[in-house]
C-alpha cells in the first residue's frame, strides 16, 4: 500500500478514535479498579467489528482478529492508571479529558488509554477495510500494570502470542528494550527498651544506616545501552509508634534497575552480605525480594514478585528494524530506535521468548505528572502506524 493511504485511513476514523479516547480518560481506573474501562473496551471492540472479544478470569479484556496462518502478533496496552494526585493542581481537571488547542489532557491521556484508544481502532480499521493480516491481531486490554504487572501475568497463561508491540509512550520511537525494575526489603531485627535506657537494647538504626552508607558508594554494573543499573532507596519503617521506644524491627525498601544480565536471586545475595557486614551478634538482618498480593476488579487474588525483567533486543533484529521500516513508511517519517527509560510489561512477555518491542504516542516526560496531555494529531498518527505493524510488517516464520 503506497505511503500516504495509512494516514488516509486513520484520518477518516479521527473523530470516532479522539472521541473514544476522551471517554476512556473521563472514567478513572485505579488499579483494580478497571470494570467500566474494561466494560468501554469491551463494547468498542464489539462495534468495530472483532471476531472475537473475551473477558478473562482477571479481567482483562482480549480482542481478536483473524488472519492468515502467520505468527500472532498481540498489541498490549494496560486500562489502570496511577493516582492523579491532588485535583486541583491540574490545569485542567484530570478525568474532564478536556481538549484544549489540539492537547487530550487527563490522567492516563498518555499512560496509557491514548495508545489503548488507538490499538482497539487499529484492530477496528483492518477488519471493516478487509486488509491483508498476516497473521491473528490480539488486541490485549491488561489490567493492573501500574505497580504489578498483574493483567499481563495472568494473560500470559493464557494467550500466547509470536510477538508483541507494547504501546507504553515512546515519543513515537520503535523501543527495544529497558531496564528491569525490582523492590528489595532490607530488615534489620535488634532488641526494642524504653529510650531512656538505649544501652539495654539493640537499636537496628544503626546497622541500617551503616548499610546505606555503604549503599551509596556500591560499584553498579555498566552498559553502553542503559548507561547502567541503579539502586534508590525509598521506604523506610520501623516497628514502634511510639518515639520514646527504640525499634525492635526497621524495614528499608530499596527500588533496584537491573540490566538484561543481572539475576535478582543474586543481587539479593549480594545486598544481604552488605547489609550483615560486621553485624553483631545481638542483631538478625536479611534482604528479600518484596511479595505482593493484589485483587482484582473481577474478584481475583494474585500473589506477585515485585520483580520486572529487563529486555532488550539487538539494534538489527527483524522485529526492530521491520518495524522502524514499517512505521518510517507508513507515517512518512523518520522514527529512531531507543530504549526506554522505565520498565513496562514488555519485560514479562520478552521474558517467555516473545520478541517485544515498544511503540506508543506521547511524551514519556509528562506521565504520571499533573500535566499530562497528549496531542490528539499523535493519535491519529498512532492509529495508522498500528494499522501498519499489524498489516504490513513482514512476521517472521515461527
Ligand atoms: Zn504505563
Amino acid at each position: 500500500m503506497p505511503v500516504t493511504q495509512w494516514s488516509a485511513l486513520a484520518q477518516a476514523d479521527a473523530d470516532a478514535l479522539i472521541a473514544f479516547a476522551q471517554r476512556l480518560v473521563q472514567t478513572p481506573s485505579l488499579p483494580g479498579h478497571e470494570e467500566e474501562v474494561a466494560r468501554l473496551v469491551e463494547q468498542e471492540m464489539c462495534q468495530l467489528g472483532y471476531d472475537a472479544v473475551t473477558v478473562d478470569p482477571a479481567g482483562n479484556v482480549v480482542g481478536w482478529i483473524r488472519g492468515d496462518a502467520g505468527p500472532p502478533l498481540m498489541f498490549n496496552a494496560h486500562m489502570d492508571h496511577v493516582d492523579p494526585g491532588d485535583l486541583s493542581s491540574w490545569p485542567h481537571p484530570p478525568y474532564s479529558g478536556a481538549i484544549v488547542d489540539g492537547m487530550l489532557w487527563g490522567r492516563g491521556s498518555v499512560d496509557m488509554k491514548g495508545a489503548l484508544a488507538a490499538m482497539v481502532y487499529a484492530g477496528g480499521l483492518i477488519q471493516r477495510h478487509h486488509l491483508p493480516l498476516p497473521g491473528d491481531l490480539i488486541v490485549a486490554a491488561v489490567v493492573m500494570e501500574e505497580g504489578g504487572g498483574v493483567g499481563t501475568h495472568e494473560l500470559l497463561r493464557h494467550v500466547r502470542p509470536a510477538l508483541c508491540v507494547v504501546g507504553e509512550s515512546s515519543a513515537g520511537c520503535v523501543m527495544r528494550g529497558h531496564r528491569g525494575r525490582t523492590e528489595f526489603l532490607a530488615r534489620v531485627v535488634g532488641r526494642p527498651v524504653h529510650a531512656s535506657m538505649p544501652e539495654l537494647g539493640a537499636n537496628p538504626h544503626y546497622p541500617m544506616a551503616r548499610f546505606l552508607a555503604r549503599l551509596e558508594t556500591l560499584p553498579m554494573e555498566a552498559d553502553a545501552v542503559f548507561t547502567g543499573a541503579s539502586v534508590a532507596p525509598t521506604l523506610y519503617r520501623t516497628d514502634q509508634s511510639s518515639p520514646n521506644v527504640t525499634p525492635g524491627e526497621v524495614r528499608l525498601t530499596l527500588d533496584w534497575r537491573s540490566l538484561p544480565s543481572q539475576r535478582m536471586e543474586q543481587v539479593a545475595a549480594q545486598l544481604e552480605a552488605l547489609l550483615r557486614e560486621g553485624l553483631a551478634a545481638d542483631f538478625q538482618a536479611e534482604v528479600c525480594i518484596v511479595q505482593n498480593r493484589y485483587v482484582t476488579y473481577t474478584g481475583r487474588t494474585v500473589e506477585l514478585p515485585a520483580s520486572f525483567p529487563s529486555f532488550l533486543l539487538p539494534m538489527d533484529h527483524w522485529l526492530v528494524q521491520g518495524a522502524q521500516r514499517t512505521l518510517s513508511q507508513a507515517l512518512d517519517r523518520a522514527v529512531a530506535i531507543d530504549v526506554w527509560r522505565f520498565a513496562t510489561d514488555g519485560g514479562q512477555i520478552a521474558a517467555l521468548g516473545i520478541p517485544t518491542i515498544g511503540f506508543g504516542p506521547g511524551d514519556p516526560k509528562v506521565v504520571h505528572t499533573n500535566h499530562e496531555h497528549i496531542a490528539v494529531t499523535a493519535l491519529v498518527d498512532a492509529l495508522a502506524g498500528y494499522a501498519a505493524l499489524a498489516s504490513e510488517m513482514v512476521r517472521a516464520p515461527l
